[in-house]
């Protein structure tokens, strides 16, 4: 099953990924821990991408498209993948089929996570995580249960993405609605969009995806319209 996550930043892509990648153990991919996983390493991707990052730009099209190809060909992959903050663009869509099509395969599933943006602000603004387990935090809704110790793994150190700053944010959700709200009409053209309320309950937004899914049809592999 391949499923598209999308959403401004802050509707909780990564949150509700990582429990899809828990129950249906299929693979998680953010293009946004991939991209900071290359600045912390000093690439030449990593390099060229920070300064957009920061400024709360997208990196262009030819750079994410060629990294999310490599990466959908690894074996964890082999089941499907959720896909959280890819594609934010309609040429990236378009290479995205692509690159399934030729591998006989397509997107199941576009969910939609639908906020206001001045939650968004606030949610974007007061996050943090576990600089050892990567644990998410929000000053307003979800601290630590006791101080400055986190939950998962009792580690002391916590860090905020410099892009998370009120400043970088707005021009965030700036290059969203400009740029990424065109694949909503993308993907309802061709029948694969839900929309989910993103400012739901944690658990209800995941139980309503789940109720989502359920009501997918079953795709026929290729291979098999081949055979008959
Ligand atoms: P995210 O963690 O998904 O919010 O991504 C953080 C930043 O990485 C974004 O603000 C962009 O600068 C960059 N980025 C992540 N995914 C993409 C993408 N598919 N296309 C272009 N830029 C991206």
């Amino acid at each position: 099953m391949n499923i598209i996550l999308l959403g401004p930043p802050g509707a909780g892509k990564g949150t509700q990924a990582k429990g899809l990648q828990l129950r249906h153990g299929i693979a998680q991919i953010s293009t946004g821990d991939m991209l900071r996983a290359e600045v912390a390493a000093g690439t030449e991707i990593g390099l060229r991408a920070k300064g957009i990052m920061d400024a709360g730009g997208l990196v262009p099209d030819a750079v994410i498209v060629a990294m999310l190809e490599h990466r959908i060909q690894a074996p964890d992959c082999s089941q499907g993948f959720i896909l959280d903050g890819f594609p934010r663009t309609v040429p990236q869509a378009e290479a995205l089929d692509e690159m399934l099509e030729a591998g006989g395969s397509a997107i199941d599933a576009v969910i939609e996570l639908r906020v206001n943006d001045a939650v968004l602000i606030e949610r974007i603004a007061g996050r943090f995580s576990c600089a050892n387990c990567g644990a998410s935090y929000n000053d307003a809704f979800h601290l630590p249960k006791a101080a400055d110790t986190c939950d998962v793994c009792g580690a002391h150190a916590f860090i905020r993405r410099p892009d998370d700053k009120r400043e970088v944010v707005s021009a965030r959700l700036a290059a969203y609605n400009h740029q990424t709200a065109p694949l909503l009409p993308y993907y309802a053209g061709r029948n694969r969009l839900h929309v989910v309320d993103g400012l739901a309950d944690i658990g209800d937004v995941a139980a309503t995806i789940e109720a989502t899914l359920q009501t997918l049809p079953l795709r026929t592999p290729t291979h098999a319209l081949t055979q008959t």
